[in-house]
């Protein structure tokens, strides 16, 4: 997308070859602005935010309640609803921790059979402990979520529908208001899985109609260690919090009674009762930070969210869809190469196996040439089975800074490694 792209790290070389960044569905790699804004807040702003009334604290609380700002402003929100994670595994978690008040014996939970572990596992822990069933919406042949079988398996049990927006493993992009609809339909809440869609293309929560949605900062130029758990306002309002800590409460009282009493006899003898607390909370999005959060974290992510817009997300979701079909056209070339995916409209995510050659051997020979790609199963272990990929499958996914000339170096790759194999 640009001619030197403001990304330090793509000056690596790998054994003495240009580095070519194919792994960007794991992470992507940070713009100066971004390590510069990290820096800056170190070395100018840091304190602990909304405790402290002296000069860095108000300036540390400021920043990073911009930085929520930003991001309620890039996916449509308001500014309550955004509330900060570590990234998009914790906040599923803490998000399952949340809505289980809702669950009955019996319910049931819709999500895909290409969720990625982080929106599985959860949910299969949530719905173990209420005596409620996972349903699974399965692909069609040409690897999109089967709407028909959706229609038939979200009902009057549904409660909650969770699913992933692009998935990791495939690019499939989901038919995300469809299944919004018919969840709403049935009074079902809405979780997306956006770890994928975010930053990647325009997103935006009012349009989707969307009752929760999650991401990690990582995968969208920001830090590591940063997320962000949106919900609406009107539902977060009334839930509970799933942690406790500082920063989240409003009031703690505890009862006079509870206070541990010295009870004189011939020798000391001490009574402890618990303390009983009557508490309340603060409303969101505090409610649901508990603790000292990612200060630094949040600043960098609204840095790289910035970058992002300055640069358009329909022109990142462009560019995306123009390497994908240039991969897919220069990939079908090699008849060896059997894409598993989409070959219609996806994320820029593409899925292959090669005949005759394990994919960690395929990534090894590629990292080899400078080219890193991701090989295995990709978190998917369920979709994989689905597909009879039990070796899993090699992964190349693009973002901003990739060009053609990366997907060339990947394709002569792969012929490399066919004539490593096969002479
Ligand atoms: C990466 C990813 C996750 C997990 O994100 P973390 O940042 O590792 O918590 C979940 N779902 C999808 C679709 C992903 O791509």
């Amino acid at each position: 997308m640009e001619q030197t792209p403001p990304f330090p790290i793509l000056r690596t070389s790998v054994r003495g070859k240009r580095l070519v960044y194919l792994d960007n569905a794991a992470t992507t790699q940070k713009p100066q602005e971004v390590l510069d804004a990290l820096d800056l807040f170190y070395r100018t702003t840091n304190a602990n935010i909304h405790r402290g009334i002296h000069h860095l604290a108000e300036k540390a609380t400021m920043a990073y309640e911009h930085a929520r700002d930003v991001v309620a402003q890039f996916i449509g929100a308001q500014t309550d609803e955004i509330i900060f994670t570590s990234g998009t595994t914790q906040g599923l978690n803490q998000l399952s921790r949340m809505l289980g008040s809702r669950l009955q014996p019996g319910d049931e939970i819709v999500l895909t059979i290409m969720e990625h572990h982080s929106n599985l596992l959860p949910w299969l822990e949530l719905a173990r402990e209420k005596k409620a069933t996972v349903r699974y919406i399965p692909l069609t042949t040409e690897y999109e979520l089967d709407l028909v079988t959706a229609r038939t398996l979200i009902t009057a049990k549904t409660k909650i529908v969770a699913f992933a927006h692009v998935s990791n493993t495939l690019g499939t992009i989901a038919p995300a208001k469809e299944l919004i609809q018919l969840a709403h339909t049935q009074g079902a809440v809405t979780v997306i899985d956006a770890a994928q869609s975010v930053g990647h293309m325009p997103v935006n929560v009012n349009d989707l109609d969307c009752d929760f949605l999650v991401f990690s900062g990582h995968k969208t130029c920001g830090p590591t260690g940063i997320g962000v758990l949106y919900g609406k306002k009107r539902l977060l309002q009334k839930m509970e919090p799933s942690a406790y800590g500082g920063g989240m409460v409003e009031e703690i009282m505890i009862e006079e009674s509870a206070f541990p009493k010295v009870i004189e006899t011939t020798h000391e003898k001490r009574t402890e009762k618990r303390a009983l607390a009557k508490t309340s909370w603060l409303p969101p999005p505090h409610r649901f930070e508990a603790g000292t959060p990612n200060i630094a974290g949040a600043i960098g992510l609204a840095t790289a969210l910035t970058f992002l817009n300055e640069r358009g997300l329909k022109n990142i979701e462009e560019h995306g869809a123009t390497l994908r079909s240039y991969a897919l056209e220069q990939l079908h070339k090699n008849t060896g190469v059997r894409i598993v995916g989409p070959q219609k409209t996806a994320g820029a995510i593409i899925s292959f196996t090669v005949e005759g050659i394990h994919p960690h051997d395929l990534a090894e020979i590629l990292n080899g040439e400078g080219v890193a790609i991701r090989a295995g199963r990709h978190c998917t272990i369920p979709l994989l089975k689905r597909l009879n990929l039990t070796e899993g499958t090699a992964r190349a996914s693009f973002y901003l800074y990739n060009t053609t000339e990366d997907i060339d170096a990947l394709v002569r790759g792969i012929t490399k490694a066919q004539q490593v194999f096969h002479s």
